[in-house]
C-alpha cells in the first residue's frame, strides 16, 4: 500500500543519503525556479508571476535548503526548471549558479540543463553567465513559430526572436532543445507544420512536442468553461501529433520517448533519470524528489515553501512511500513512455518484478487491441498505442 501523509513533519533533510546503498544514491538533481514574468493562459506550473521582490528571499532560502545535503554530491545531470530559471537577473542567475556548483560536483561529463525563455537570452549576459558557470544545455521555451499561436498562448516573445537566440547560442552552448505545443485553439495543420520545419531549419540538438491540456484552475481552463475557448478537435490533434512522429525522424532525430525527438546521443539524460524510475534529488517549491522509494515534494506555495525555510522547517508539503510494487508498476508506465520499451531483464535487474506477472493480462489484452507490441526482450507501445498512451498505462495502475 502506498502511504500518503499531507505534510511531512520531519526535517525533509536529504543527509539520509549517507546510508543508501552506492546504487541508490541519486546522481541527478532538479532545482525548481518559481518566478515568471506572467503567468501563460494555460500554464499550472508552480510559480508565482510579477513577484520579483521574492527573488532575493528565494535565493537565501534556496542556500538553507540546499545545506541539508550537509556534504556536496556528485552528479550525472542537473536540470533547473519552472517558472523560467533565466527570469532572474543575470547577478541573481550568477550568484544562483555558484551556489549550485558549491553543493554539485558535476561529473566530467554531465548534462547541466537550464530551461530558458527565449525572449531573456536576447541580450548576451545571461547567456554569459549560463556558458561561464558550466550550462551546457538549454531548453527553449518556443511552444510555436507562428506569432498569432504565440499571442493566443499569451507567450511574451515572438518567433523571429527565436532564431536570433538560437544564433546566438550556437557559439557558447550548442546542445540546444526546443520545446513546442500543438493542439492550440485556433492552431492549423499548415501552422503546426511550418512550426516542425522552421524548428528543423534551426538544427536543434532536441525537439519537444506537447499537445495542449487545459488543466483545472488555469485562465484557459476557465475561458473554455464559459465557451470562449474551444479545443483543437482531437482528429486535428492525432494528425498533429503523427505529423510530429513522422516529420522529426526523417529529419534526423530519433522519437525517442512520446513527446521527444532527439539527434542522435542528444537524448535529455535528466529525463532519462525519471523514466527509468531512478532516484534523484529536487530543490526548490514544488520540486518532488525520489529517494528510496519516498517521494517528498516541496509547497506548492512560493511563499508558503519561503515561510517553511526561512522558519527553519520541512518545506515539504507531501509525502509518500512507495512500497517495492508501487515502485516497480510507477517504473512499468513511465518507462512504456520510451519507443524502446520495456526490457524484461532490466526490469527484472532494476525493480526486482517480472514484468510479465506484474502485468498479467493487460499484455496480451493490449497487444490484440494492437496497442502494445513484443519486443526481443520486453513490450513498447505500438505506434497507434503512442496516441492512447494514457489509455494503456492506466492498466498497469494496481493490480490486474
Ligand atoms: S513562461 Fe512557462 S512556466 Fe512561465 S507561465 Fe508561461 S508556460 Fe508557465
Amino acid at each position: 500500500m502506498t502511504e500518503r501523509t499531507g505534510v511531512f513533519p520531519a526535517t525533509g533533510d536529504t543527509a539520509f543519503v549517507e546510508t543508501l546503498a552506492p546504487f541508490r544514491v541519486p546522481r541527478s538533481a532538479y532545482i525548481h525556479v518559481p518566478f515568471c514574468r506572467h503567468r501563460c493562459g494555460y500554464c499550472d506550473f508552480t510559480l508565482v508571476a510579477g513577484r520579483d521582490d521574492l527573488i532575493e528571499r528565494y535565493l537565501s532560502a534556496m542556500e538553507r535548503e540546499l545545506a541539508t545535503l550537509q556534504t556536496p554530491r556528485s552528479v550525472d545531470t542537473l536540470f533547473l526548471g519552472g517558472g523560467t530559471p533565466t527570469h532572474l537577473a543575470p547577478a541573481q542567475l550568477e550568484r544562483f549558479l555558484e551556489l549550485l556548483r558549491t553543493w554539485f560536483d558535476l561529473a566530467r561529463d554531465a548534462e547541466f540543463s537550464v530551461e530558458a525563455n527565449p525572449r531573456d537570452l536576447l541580450e548576451s549576459d545571461r547567456v554569459n553567465v549560463l556558458a561561464r558557470l558550466g550550462v551546457n544545455r538549454i531548453s527553449l521555451g518556443v511552444q510555436s513559430f507562428d506569432d498569432t499561436v504565440l499571442k493566443r498562448l499569451e507567450r511574451d516573445h515572438q518567433a523571429d526572436e527565436v532564431e536570433r537566440v538560437v544564433e546566438h547560442l550556437s557559439r557558447l552552448i550548442p546542445n540546444v532543445a526546443l520545446d513546442l505545443i500543438f493542439g492550440v485553439p485556433g492552431q492549423t495543420l499548415e501552422s503546426w507544420r511550418a512550426t516542425l520545419e522552421r524548428a528543423i531549419a534551426l538544427r536543434p540538438a532536441h525537439v519537444s512536442t506537447y499537445g495542449l491540456t487545459f488543466e483545472k484552475g488555469t485562465t484557459f481552463w476557465t475561458r473554455r468553461s464559459k465557451g470562449e475557448l474551444s479545443p483543437a478537435p482531437e482528429d486535428l490533434e492525432y494528425e498533429m501529433y503523427a505529423l510530429a512522429m513522422d516529420r522529426l525522424p526523417a529529419a534526423g532525430y530519433g522519437h525517442y520517448e512520446l513527446s521527444n525527438f532527439a539527434r542522435p546521443g542528444r537524448d535529455c539524460r535528466h529525463n532519462e533519470t525519471y523514466w527509468a524510475g531512478r532516484p534523484c534529488f529536487a530543490f526548490g517549491p514544488g520540486a518532488a524528489r525520489y529517494i528510496a522509494g519516498v517521494r517528498e515534494i516541496g509547497h506548492r506555495s512560493t511563499t508558503s515553501w519561503l515561510a517553511k525555510v526561512e522558519a527553519g522547517e520541512s518545506p515539504v508539503g507531501y509525502r509518500e512511500e512507495l512500497t517495492a510494487e508501487d515502485r516497480a508498476r510507477e517504473a512499468l508506465i513511465v518507462g512504456l513512455r520510451r519507443t524502446r520499451g520495456v526490457s524484461r531483464d532490466e526490469f527484472a535487474r532494476d525493480h526486482g518484478f517480472n514484468l510479465d506477472e506484474l502485468g498479467r493480462s493487460a499484455w496480451d489484452r493490449l497487444c490484440q487491441r494492437g496497442l502494445i507490441e513484443a519486443t526481443e526482450g520486453g513490450y513498447r507501445l505500438t505506434r497507434a498505442g503512442r496516441f492512447l498512451a494514457d489509455t494503456v498505462t492506466v492498466e498497469f495502475v494496481g493490480t490486474t
